[in-house]
């Protein structure tokens, strides 16, 4: 292989393949980066994560990220969860107990689509990163030594990339995977999700800037976010054949925020859209010289904010392992143990707590639910058990078990 193709190509330049890029540059390994969005809608994406974690934090700090997203979020080190029909407060939880554990001790509440501008720039300016951007990758070859990807530019020609190894960024609708026959194991849930986006002071309320909300009729998850315009991400549950237009009329949305927090007033919505969750997980997450990360990989239900931070923490473990083959430090079998510590985390730790996560908000049983919120309020309340909550909730506990395993 010649020196300009022996490189990484990296599909998709979502959070995972931006942060992966960073990471083998800083490892001193050479990357291409295929984006299909062009320069022009690259920012008209639909809202999606914003919830960063402080073992996120620390991999965005470790590649220069980090204090360019710091001044565009929200500083959250508290979070809570509440019971919507009593109007109550069940927990508070305060990331300080982790102030031994981590240098983050709270949650940056910083919106994808900003963590990807400033990481894209980034990736621009690096001089061991190429993003192509309008390139639409339609499949891939690989031999012993190689892979090509194919990639359909802006005009409409195909054009091959040379790489030492293929990364699928792609998200969770990666062709890496459906082209090497991986299975994405799981399930899809029936009902979607609806999201309002709206101007309003939530914490005059109470609220801090993080709050899962339990109601057996209607869960809810409402989440602080930057401005301008000062905005509140407001999740509510649909029926399963809803119709989408009736569910975005502006006048229902009125109705089902009213219906939340009784103001009296109309709420101004600034945005809305529906999706659907998946939870899913690919059988492998390696197959020759492809390798799937972050939700080409693994996808889940956005409670917990788990999706983009355990994909970031993909990138880079991989990262890490690239730059070691890079080096010569060890062969391929270092991916081998990629695929084993990090399959393990999404199918052990990310799966299992995203499904408990909404369990635990839409439960109906009132037993069940009372047991659940005092389990809450005990754990909240005693400065050992919080800790060992907020280790496992921040993802520092995946990462440090990840780690450990052969
Ligand atoms: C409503 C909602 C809220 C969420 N909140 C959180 C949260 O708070 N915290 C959290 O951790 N996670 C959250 N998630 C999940 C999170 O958004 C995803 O896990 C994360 O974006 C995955 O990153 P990624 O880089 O793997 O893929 P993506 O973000 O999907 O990026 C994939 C990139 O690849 C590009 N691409 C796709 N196909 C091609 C192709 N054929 N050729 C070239 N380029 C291609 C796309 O254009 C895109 O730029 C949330 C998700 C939703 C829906």
């Amino acid at each position: 292989m010649d020196r300009s193709s022996d490189r990484v190509l990296i599909i998709g330049a979502g959070p995972v393949g931006l942060c992966l890029a960073l990471k083998l540059a800083k490892e001193g390994v050479p990357s291409t980066v295929l984006e299909q969005l062009r320069d022009d809608n690259f920012l008209d994406q639909v809202p999606r994560a914003g919830t960063n974690h402080p073992a996120t934090l620390e991999m965005y700090d470790d590649i220069g990220l980090y204090n360019r997203l710091e001044p565009r979020g929200i500083i959250a080190p508290l979070f809570h969860y509440w019971d919507r029909a009593k109007a109550e407060r069940i927990a508070e939880f305060d990331h300080a107990v982790l102030k031994d554990d981590t240098r983050f001790p709270f949650a940056l509440q910083c919106e994808r689509i900003k963590i990807v501008e400033e990481a894209l720039a980034m990736a621009k300016d690096n001089p061991l990163i190429v993003v192509r951007m309008g390139m639409t990758f339609t499949g891939f070859t690989q031999d012993a030594e190689s892979v090509t990807a194919f990639a359909d530019n802006e005009t409409g020609e195909t054009e091959a990339f040379k790489g030492r190894y293929i990364v699928s960024g792609e998200g969770a609708r990666s062709i890496v995977r459906k082209e090497c026959g991986i299975e994405f194991e799981g399930f899809t849930y029936p009902d979607r999700t609806l999201n309002i986006e709206v101007a309003y002071d939530f914490k005059k309320h109470g609220y801090a800037d993080r709050n899962y909300i339990s109601d057996p009729d209607e869960w809810s998850n409402l989440f602080h976010w930057k401005g301008p315009p000062e905005r509140w991400r407001v999740h509510f549950p649909t029926q399963e054949d809803e119709d989408p237009d009736a569910l975005m009329a502006p006048e229902a949305m009125q109705k089902r925020l009213q219906g939340f927090l009784p103001t009296g007033a109309p709420f101004n919505i600034v945005g809305c859209n529906l999706y659907t969750v998946h939870q899913r997980v690919a059988e492998k997450f390696r197959s020759g010289r492809a390798i799937l990360a972050g939700d080409s990989a693994h996808v889940n239900s956005p409670i917990g904010g788990m999706g983009l931070n355990s994909g970031v923490h993909d990138a880079f473990n991989l990262a890490v392992r690239l730059g070691r083959i890079w080096r010569k430090e060890g062969d391929g079998s270092l991916l081998d143990q990629y695929d084993r510590q990090r399959r393990h985390i999404a199918v052990q730790h990310t799966q299992l707590q995203t499904i408990r996560n909404k369990k635990l908000l839409a439960e109906k049983d009132p037993a069940v639910r009372q047991k659940d919120h005092d389990e809450l309020r005990r754990q909240s309340e005693d400065p050992n058990l919080a800790r060992e909550f907020l280790l496992r909730t921040s993802l520092i506990n995946s990462v440090r078990e990840a780690a450990q395993i052969p």
